[in-house]
């Protein structure tokens, strides 16, 4: 039998966590940053009063080793399990606290890299003084990434990188980029690719912005000319960074979803309609005759299946397995299941669904369902589309033959 209830150890920590967040952090950071008036989600560290306490929340939870749970206690980390690390991020879920994390290439360092890159680069990221970026596609290789073409040429110890990586999100606000890199363009594709660090302040980077269709510019264009980078900073081998890359694209894929904070969002969404309904404004329509009441009950059961697909996910980490097809399965169904929610959101709320004008007063929740509704496209293409991981889970989950 399944059991998912806590241990006596596990609600113990629960508890811990719990106490943490009501009683250490910030009282400003209690509010979410749409409802304070704030641009929420977004790139970087948020500025002003927001920031500053970022910045303490993030110090009281390094004191505890939070801010990278899964990292041993050496590099900064907490050390924890992975059940433990599901019950925080659950918590900090619930209780609606911001999170820092460390970002995925640490722990893409942590299974490739050099006992030296682990000593520069991971505290760095636990403190919070490196923001990272990913250079992986290129104009004309994003689904085929191993056709890309940015170049890098050994010139003694540097590497000397030319090319133009695309869809860079938060390079704007970055001071560091791994990315994938061609070094040896004779071999086979997937062949001649390695896996580089640079710091972007560096001569020879240039960062363009694009813009989304919901206004935010939250990626870039990444254009190198003649940018030198030491050939220390390749993580494992040489010209076989494809498998480097493909470490850090699983860890990704697997918190890619952020499950726990779905049921959450739709208990906000239930909260909201039921308040409108009884005030009567015509921003509800959970009364009317062809409101799909049925379709909201299909969400709350979806949620509870992400959340399982991530709790497999979680399980498999804490057993020191790197995910693969799992970690497809969660991103598919997570990011998919997001659209639906938006979708759902915007029925339910008729035509008020469409406002997303954050300081307009009828928007219900600040704009937020409409916001989510044009934002949730994109989070099926980031990371690799919906097809792609479709064919991870045919051809390595089921053993299907390629297309
Ligand atoms: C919000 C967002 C953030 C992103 N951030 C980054 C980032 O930080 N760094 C970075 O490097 N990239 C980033 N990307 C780029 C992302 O990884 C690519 O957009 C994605 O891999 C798809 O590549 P493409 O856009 O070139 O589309 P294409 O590969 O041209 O695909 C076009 C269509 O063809 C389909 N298709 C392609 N090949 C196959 C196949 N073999 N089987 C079935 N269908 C197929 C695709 O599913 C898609 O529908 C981001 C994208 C988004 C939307």
């Amino acid at each position: 039998m399944v059991d998912f209830a806590d241990n006596a150890e596990q609600a113990a920590f629960r508890k811990e966590v719990r106490a943490t967040i009501q009683d250490r952090m910030p009282e400003i950071l209690k509010a979410r940053p749409d409802e304070a008036g704030e641009r929420g989600g977004g790139w970087g560290r948020p500025t002003g009063a927001r920031g500053e306490a970022m910045d303490v929340w993030r110090a009281t939870l390094n004191e505890k080793g939070w801010v990278a749970p899964a990292w041993p206690k050496q590099y900064g980390g907490g050390d924890l399990d992975a059940v433990q690390q599901y019950v925080m991020n659950e918590t900090f879920a619930e209780e609606r606290a911001p999170k820092p994390r460390v970002p995925d290439v640490g722990s893409t360092i942590m299974v490739h890299g050099s006992d030296a890159q682990k000593q520069e680069f991971l505290p760095p990221m636990i403190a919070g003084t490196t923001n990272w970026c990913q250079g992986y596609s290129e104009p004309g290789s994003g689904s085929d990434l191993a056709s890309l073409q940015t170049r890098a040429e050994r010139d003694g110890d540097d590497f000397v990188v030319n090319g133009q990586k695309i869809w860079t999100s938060g390079a704007h606000v970055s001071n560091m980029i791994f990315m994938l890199v061609r070094t040896d363009p004779e071999a086979p594709k997937h062949r001649g690719i390695t896996y580089l660090l640079s710091p972007m302040d560096v001569p020879g980077i240039t960062v363009r912005p694009l813009v989304q269709m919901h206004d935010a510019a939250e990626f870039n264009e990444t254009f190198f000319e003649d940018v030198r980078v030491p050939v220390s900073n390749a993580v494992g081998e040489i010209n076989r960074g494809w498998y480097v890359g493909a470490t850090h694209l699983d860890f990704e894929r697997s918190s890619i979803g952020q499950a726990v904070g779905q049921l959450q969002m739709l208990d906000s969404l239930k909260n909201f309609l039921i308040e409108e309904r009884d005030s009567g404004n015509g921003r509800s329509r959970l009364n009317e005759p062809d409101a799909p009441r049925g379709e909201f009950a299909d969400r709350y059961i979806e949620a509870n299946v992400a959340k399982t697909l991530s709790q497999r996910v979680i399980s498999m980490q804490g057993r020191g397995l790197i995910p693969n097809y799992e970690a497809s399965m969660t991103k598919l169904f997570s990011t998919e299941f997001r659209q639906r929610i938006a979708r759902t959101a915007t029925k339910l709320l008729g035509r008020y669904g469409d406002l997303r004008d954050r300081e307009y007063e009828t928007s219900p929740q600040r704009g937020r369902w409409a916001t989510m509704y044009l934002s949730s496209v994109s989070a099926t293409l980031a990371g690799g589309t919906s097809e792609i991981q479709r064919n991870v889970i045919a051809t390595r989950g089921l053993g299907l033959p390629r297309g």
